[in-house]
């Protein structure tokens, strides 16, 4: 028999951890451009008893019996993802956005093959070939980089390097990047270099499915997305690609990379693309860009400096070395976290600091758009966080700030 009782009652330890983490998360402004708040539908989907189902296969063609409620799930997942980005095939079961990519390096690559991606400093991703993850071990990678003058990507550069590298794959697509990427741009490079071209949405899913951002389907043989940063539809990762490439997709995933698929995450992903299907998503989309230029309005005013300039999307790059040279990027982190603003670090272009220190902060907007933020709060923090980092020292400060979190966040619960 399993123990009946509640985690409360079962295991104290684990249930106070979670119960620290909710209030974190309701009392704290979170303004990490990767996280967000899922639905309490998503919630209720992820820690359901799909956890105990094995799966290995697709639907109606599994390794295992009793797939009938399960294939049900992963199918709404499929045709709801399908019909978000227009796309011919979805593949729903990567574990999460790294996952997905290995599926599609796994797919069409061999070790030592070519991949052009953009520089980690420049915003680019660790599974874009950075030497510390799998894909920098196993693939020959160069890297583009942004204009240093303009912050934006310099794609002539970016076609001329092509020309020079001949890569079998161009990867589109950042972590970091405040701008829209020219998908169709890339795309034509790809063709004339005969590379395939990946798009890496992770960080804008929410905002292509939306209609607020360009929709790469179309102008890339293969999308690679993740479900959890401006799309709410929990932790995971996922594939969209043609119908030519979807069988060696479908394989290159399982069995190739990955065990028995995570259903209760795959039941998440379908209710949260659910959610993204309906108007108030886009709506939400809309008000993610519009409290982010909001906020890279404030911040230009009082003098920061943003890497491009500004922002397309949901998150805007500071970089602290012109208007607070001494401020690191940990610096920075660490005294907004003080008074309840959770932000990261995050390299620059021409960065000179190591990662772990940095020269700028990252910022963004989609999980405060999700607790009801508009412009006008939006604009209120981003003059705190300058007031901040102008006063570093200055105790009063950080406590009237502190008391202006707690009231904004009891003001916009997360869950009520
Ligand atoms: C977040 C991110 C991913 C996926 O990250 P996971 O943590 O593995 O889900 C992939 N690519 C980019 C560009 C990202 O920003």
């Amino acid at each position: 028999m399993l123990p009946d009782s509640g985690l409360a009652a079962t295991d104290p330890d684990v249930q106070a951890a979670i119960s620290g983490e909710e209030t974190r998360q309701e009392s704290n402004l979170e303004m990490i451009a990767s996280e967000n708040h899922v639905s309490e539908a998503v919630l209720e989907a992820q820690g359901s008893v799909l956890t105990n189902k094995y799966a290995e296969g697709y639907p109606g063609s599994r390794y295992y019996g009793g797939c009938e409620h399960v294939d049900t799930v992963e199918q709404l997942a499929i045709d709801r993802a399908k019909e978000l980005f227009g796309a011919d095939h979805a593949n729903v079961q990567p574990h999460s956005g790294t996952q997905a990519n290995m599926g599609v390096y796994f797919a069409m690559l061999d070790p030592g093959d070519r991949i052009l991606s953009l520089d980690l400093t420049h915003g680019g991703h660790l599974s874009h070939g950075h030497h510390v993850n799998f894909s920098g071990q196993y693939y020959e990678v160069e890297q583009y980089g942004v204009d240093p003058e303009t912050g934006y990507i310099d794609y002539d550069e970016l076609a001329d390097h092509a020309e020079r590298f001949d890569p079998d794959l161009i990867v589109s697509g950042s972590s970091a990047y405040p701008r829209e990427f020219d998908y169709e741009r890339i795309g034509e490079v790809a063709d004339t270099v005969d590379a395939y071209h990946l798009a890496d949405i992770a960080h804008v899913t929410g905002l292509i499915a939306g209609g607020v951002h360009a929709n790469p389907v179309g102008d890339a043989d293969f999308v690679t997305a993740s479900t959890h940063k401006t799309i709410r539809a929990g932790r995971g990762g996922m594939i969209l690609t043609t119908e030519e490439h979807a069988e060696a997709i479908d394989k290159a995933i399982f069995p190739g990379a990955q065990g028995g698929p995570l259903m209760h995450n795959i039941a998440g992903k379908a209710v949260g693309f659910g959610e993204a299907l309906t108007d108030e998503f886009s709506e939400y989309a809309e008000q993610v860009v519009a409290n982010a230029n909001a906020l890279a309005d404030v911040f230009t005013d009082r003098g920061l400096s943003l890497v491009s300039g500004g922002t397309d999307k949901h998150l805007l790059l500071v970089d602290l070395r012109d208007s607070h040279p001494s401020v690191t990027g940990k610096d920075a982190e660490e005294r907004l976290e003080s008074v309840g603003i959770t932000v990261n670090k995050n390299t620059v272009p021409g960065e000179s600091r190591s990662p772990f220190v940095t020269s700028g902060i990252r910022v963004g907007t989609p999980a405060l758009t999700t607790r009801g933020f508009t412009e006008s709060e939006i604009e209120q923090v981003g003059q705190y966080i300058v007031d901040l980092l102008d006063d570093p020292d200055d105790d009063d400060l950080a406590e009237e700030v502190s008391l202006e979190v707690d009231r904004l966040c009891a003001e916009h619960p997360i869950y009520d």
